[in-house]
């Protein structure tokens, strides 16, 4: 679980900013879920023989003895909270939230116990429409933030349930055959949940999975025409995918659509963005029958791939655009109100002294501020009724400004700055 250091929260308010403007351009509101939830949810949700579900979940007992799970990921909450409100009666909802997740993983890079996803779910729409518009939304999102060369879009369809429990057998029936050519934890999903075998990363299983029964000559009609429209629609839109036919994504709820975004840029954590069709989850946690789908990213590995890429703008670091400083007390109370009257005027983050100190020490902090400009203020300007306005980066500029036509300056440093 990380700490997340005020260095690093810049470029974390950046991703958020980006998302909420991408996210709202398309008409999605949040919605923001507890934390915790009932153990059992999770369990009836995300499937009894997952990884999360069997080894993953922060799991612990509360005051009263019920058992309660640090949320893994917010689907299962998202449904949750839309039944017990009411909001998928009758109605269609696009929705996103974004906040920490629990998984207890073995930590490494891209992967932690306590990370943060962005996501999207929505309800009450069935067809490949709102499969496609989700999928254009996450490729705006990645041209907005400038990785859009670096994620390719796997795309594949799990089928309806019949579907796959018809491949599920024909699956099982192939690998028993094989058993002594497959990993050890291919053999225990043989049993538990054959279907993530085809993600296995082990050649040799990866080997014999060429010649095991192919998922899509099992995909029932309804979801093959569903597809196809999908794929026309992200044709028409300019998207480019891979279908990848042994994409099965880890948790038991989805069917029919399902796609990840995955970069080569981070090593083996390299899905940045993963979701799918949920049709069968509402019905499931006691709701009415609802079409859903959504997807969920991982922030800290957007992050990653930002500063991998180095897609981060300069000035998201410029916490302080001026920084305003005094010598002598006098000078010191007449800064403190002007200081305030500015921040109103402008608009701009300035920043006061506190503390005193020499002039050469507290220029030493003006620049390490990151600001563009310092304000002086001696005991000199303090008598004649000016201010020093010093440019820090662009030019060593100086000069003095008479208290009223401070604000216009310094708009105008800023404005020039821009261009
Ligand atoms: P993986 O195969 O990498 O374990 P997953 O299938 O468990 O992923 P999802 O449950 O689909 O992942 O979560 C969606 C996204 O959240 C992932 O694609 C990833 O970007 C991010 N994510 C999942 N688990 C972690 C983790 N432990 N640490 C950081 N990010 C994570
Ligand atoms: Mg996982």
């Amino acid at each position: 679980m990380n700490d997340i250091l005020p260095d690093q929260t810049p470029v974390w308010q950046f991703l958020e900013n980006r998302v909420k403007q991408v996210l709202g351009s398309y008409g999605y509101a949040e919605i923001r879920m507890p934390i915790v939830e009932q153990t059992d949810l999770f369990k009836r949700s995300i499937g009894e023989v997952t990884d999360i579900v069997e080894k993953e979940m922060y799991t612990f007992e509360d005051r009263n003895g019920d058992s309660l799970t640090l949320r893994p990921e917010g689907t299962a909450s998202c449904v949750r909270a839309c039944e017990e409100h009411g909001l998928t009666f009758n109605q269609v909802q696009r929705l996103w939230y974004m906040g920490p997740m629990f998984r207890h993983e073995r930590p490494q890079k891209g992967r932690y116990r306590q990370f943060h996803q962005i996501g999207v779910e929505t309800f009450g729409m069935q067809g490949p429409d709102i499969d496609a518009e989700l999928i254009v939304m996450t490729a705006r999102l990645w041209e907005q933030l400038g990785v859009d060369k670096s994620v390719t879009l796997h795309l594949n369809t799990l089928g309806s349930a019949q579907a796959r429990a018809r491949f599920r057998d024909d699956l099982v029936a192939y690998l028993s055959e094989h058993r002594d050519q497959l990993d050890s934890d291919s053999l225990r999903r043989l049993d538990t949940n054959p279907l993530r075998i085809l993600d296995s990363k082990e050649p040799s299983t990866q080997d014999l999975l060429d010649s095991a029964p192919h998922f899509h000559d099992y995909i029932d009609d309804e979801s093959r025409e569903h597809f196809d429209r999908l794929k026309a629609l992200l044709d028409q839109a300019g998207i480019g995918y891979e279908v990848n036919a042994r994409l099965v994504r880890g948790l038991d709820y989805y069917g029919k659509t399902v796609f990840e975004w995955i970069t080569d840029e981070l090593g083996s954590q390299g899905t940045v963005c993963a979701g799918g069709r949920y049709d069968g989850l509402v019905e499931q946690l006691g709701g009415r029958a609802t079409p859903a789908v959504g997807f969920a990213m991982g922030v800290e590995r957007l992050i990653l791939l930002l500063e991998t890429l180095d897609a981060v703008p300069a000035e998201v670091h410029r916490q302080v655009d001026v920084y305003a400083m005094a010598m002598g007390d006098g000078a010191f109370d007449e800064m403190f109100g002007r200081v305030e009257a500015l921040r109103q005027a402008t608009g701009l983050r300035i920043q006061l002294h506190c503390g005193g100190g020499s002039f050469k020490s507290q220029m030493k902090k003006a620049d390490r501020s990151g600001a563009l400009v310092a304000l002086i203020l001696g005991e000199d300007e303090l008598a004649q009724g000016v201010i020093s306005v010093k440019q820090l980066r662009l030019s060593s500029e100086q000069k003095q400004v008479s208290l009223e036509s401070l604000p216009q300056e310094l708009l105008e440093i800023f404005k020039e700055n821009q261009e």
